[in-house]
């Protein structure tokens, strides 16, 4: 097989694909199948230090998907490459923030009460 293509979402579907498991037919379309890095390669989304990741974030900025990616990243808490157009800093910086909101909200609720 050549090389490895990105694997984003649900790693078992995109297996399944490529080992020819699942007949692409048989099986409901998932957000991972509308993806505009489908078939591009992982060395783009898992750049190594340093590397800049312009390529990655061009293909994220208007793919259809681009939610469900992020959704999927921060559910699962992948730790690396680019997601949903974030990389794994700024995943770690908007789940930062989302925890001082839902901090910050559960305050005022128990003080309204
Ligand atoms: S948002 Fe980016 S990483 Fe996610 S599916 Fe789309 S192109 Fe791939």
């Amino acid at each position: 097989m050549g090389e490895i293509m990105k694997s984003c979402g649900s790693g078992a579907a995109w297996g399944e694909m490529l080992d020819g498991s699942v007949n692409a037919s048989n099986r409901a379309e998932t957000w991972q199948d509308r993806a505009k890095c489908k078939g591009a390669s992982a060395s783009v989304f898992y750049p190594l230090r340093g590397v800049p990741t312009a390529s990655a974030r061009a293909l994220c900025k208007d793919c259809p998907v681009k939610p469900d990616c992020l959704s999927y990243a921060l559910e699962h808490e992948e730790e690396f490459g680019i997601w949903g157009g974030l990389s794994e800093r700024e995943r770690r910086k908007l789940i930062r923030a989302q925890a001082r909101l839902r901090s910050a909200g559960e305050r005022r609720l128990f003080e309204a009460s």
